[in-house]
């Protein structure tokens, strides 16, 4: 099977978000004899700042969007990797700071740069003679290859077989422009409707993706239910229910390789389900980094690790900050974001030494220490697609406090005593009330120590490796294929 990713971000090379973690990640897991896989993401300075080996493939590929034309290049990573990576290069578009734009707001030419990147993928399908079974789009920014491959692209022999998948990894990004900027597209007029792309008399590209695509999938099966909903559609939840039996959800996996206690070098000790002796140790140095007094050891460690942004439940930590510093626990936050949030938690820390430390930061090496060092994980999120802490949470035996929604839901199960099954905690309205709620569970549990073990040792034991997932992404493929070849 011939395989190409198309994406906006990946890691090691362009990371923003989730997104990148995924393209990065997936494509290697998914890999075997069988598979050809070749990914292609445009050459952003990030990328040449990576330090990412290249080498030119081809040069001065001509692209016309509009009455303007332009040119750019392939470049393929050096080396023998089991994965092809190519890069989109066109320093007018892409060789600048930033990927789609500044603190300040948008780049104001995303949809040419965009368009532009489209074009070239699909012309250099054509001139490497690749004829991919699967074309697998990411996000909005890859939303016009589908429509480009079912118009324009349609009768070209490479695409002949070709079937597209469509990755939604979060919903409220959806590539909105003006309708006036349509004819850069070369689209025909046809697809500039309410079936189509058109959007309350603009151009969705997100909504392109969706309805082009053969196949379309978010990030937790739970999250793919919720989007078909007013509440958590951002629009798109009339377009998805009528697309709903095309609709999937696939969890995403984790790196083991880097967030594992037993063998994590940025902690302070290895630990496993066999000996969680290292897991003290790990909290005595968590303490230590936030100047929290040796004495807390005792006490339950509530870690939080964010974006500090209202989706991820900022708004209800903020209503119940008050309380949990009435109670014998300690809190360590460490996060970037909204200022509102920034000035809370460092108001609250000022108010409450040696009861919460407080990082206003993006620190990877604390992030892994506050995941083995803490007890107890705290996600409030309003929504979230998938979630990494939560699943990172579990592989340490920190025991997750979860909002039940999306990929949360999906991961943690609620502990239950009578049965002792379960590896989290999770609360179903989104109040402060009900979060409170929760962690008061939580906190009774605590106070067993066996029990508590118990719910430690069946979150370490979840499995949530790529392996996995890629699994479920390859049936996908070999669906939308059968799919494709039915039209
Ligand atoms: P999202 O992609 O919505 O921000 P996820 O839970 O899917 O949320 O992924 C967040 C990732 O970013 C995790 O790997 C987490 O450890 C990391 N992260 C978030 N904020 C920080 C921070 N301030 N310092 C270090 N790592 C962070």
């Amino acid at each position: 099977m011939k395989v190409l990713m198309v994406a906006a971000e990946m890691v090691p090379y362009a990371k923003t978000g989730g997104l990148a973690d995924v393209v990065g990640s997936l494509p290697l897991a998914l890999k075997n004899d069988d598979m050809e896989i070749k990914c292609i993401l445009p050459y952003y300075s990030m990328v040449e700042q990576s330090g990412v080996d290249v080498t030119a493939e081809l040069i001065g590929i001509p692209v016309e969007m509009g009455n303007e034309k332009f040119t750019g290049n392939i470049l393929r990573k050096k080396g023998a990797d089991a994965v092809e990576v190519y890069f989109v290069q066109q320093h007018q578009f892409f060789a600048r700071e930033g990927l789609y734009g500044t603190p300040a707001g948008d780049f104001p030419d995303n949809l040419k740069r965009f368009i532009f990147f489209s074009k070239v993928v699909l012309r250099f399908c054509e001139l490497i003679n690749f004829a991919p079974d699967i074309i697998h789009c990411h996000d909005w920014q890859a939303g016009l290859i589908p429509v480009y491959i079912k118009t324009l692209a349609k009768n070209k022999p490479v695409f002949r077989k070709t079937a597209i998948i469509f990755t939604i990894h979060n919903i409220a990004y959806q590539g909105l422009f003006d309708a006036a900027q349509f004819q850069l597209t070369d689209l025909p007029h046809s697809v500039f409707t309410v079936d189509g792309l058109e959007y309350w008399g603009n151009m969705n590209w997100l909504k392109a993706g969706i309805n082009f695509s053969d196949y379309i999938n978010t990030v937790s099966l739970k999250y793919s239910q919720e989007i078909q909903t007013p509440e958590f559609g951002y629009g798109m939840d009339g377009i998805l229910r009528n697309r709903r039996h095309r609709l999937t959800g696939i969890i995403n996996g984790v790196d083991y390789a880097v967030w594992n206690p037993e063998t994590d070098k940025l902690i302070a000790a290895n630990y496993s389900i066999q000996d969680l002796k290292g897991k003290k140790k790990c909290k005595a140095d968590l303490l230590a980094s936030f100047n929290l007094p040796k004495s807390a050891k005792d006490r339950p460690v509530l870690g939080i690790i964010s974006r500090l942004a209202a989706q991820k439940g900022f708004d209800l930590l903020a209503e119940i900050i008050e309380h949990l510093m009435e109670r014998n626990l300690i809190v360590v936050l460490l996060g970037t974001g909204e200022q509102i949030y920034h000035d809370l938690f460092q108001d609250i820390a000022n108010r409450y030494p040696g009861k919460i430390g407080v990082k206003i930061a993006f620190d990877n090496q604390l992030a892994h220490k506050i995941e083995a060092g803490s007890d107890m994980f705290l996600m409030p999120s309003r929504y979230e697609p998938c979630g990494l802490n939560q699943i990172y949470s579990l592989k340490y035996g920190t025991i997750p406090i979860v909002h039940a929604t999306g990929g949360l839901d999906d991961t943690v199960q609620a502990y239950d005593p009578n049965s002792g099954k379960g590896n989290g905690f999770k609360f179903y309205n989104y109040t402060a009330g009900a979060f409170l709620a929760a962690i008061d569970q939580a906190l009774e549990l605590y106070s067993r120590p066996d029990e508590w073990k118990k719910i430690i040792l069946n979150g370490m034991q979840a499995d949530f490796s790529w392996e996995k997932s890629a699994l479920s992404y390859k049936a996908l493929y070999e669906l939308a294929l059968g799919l494709a070849t039915l039209k």
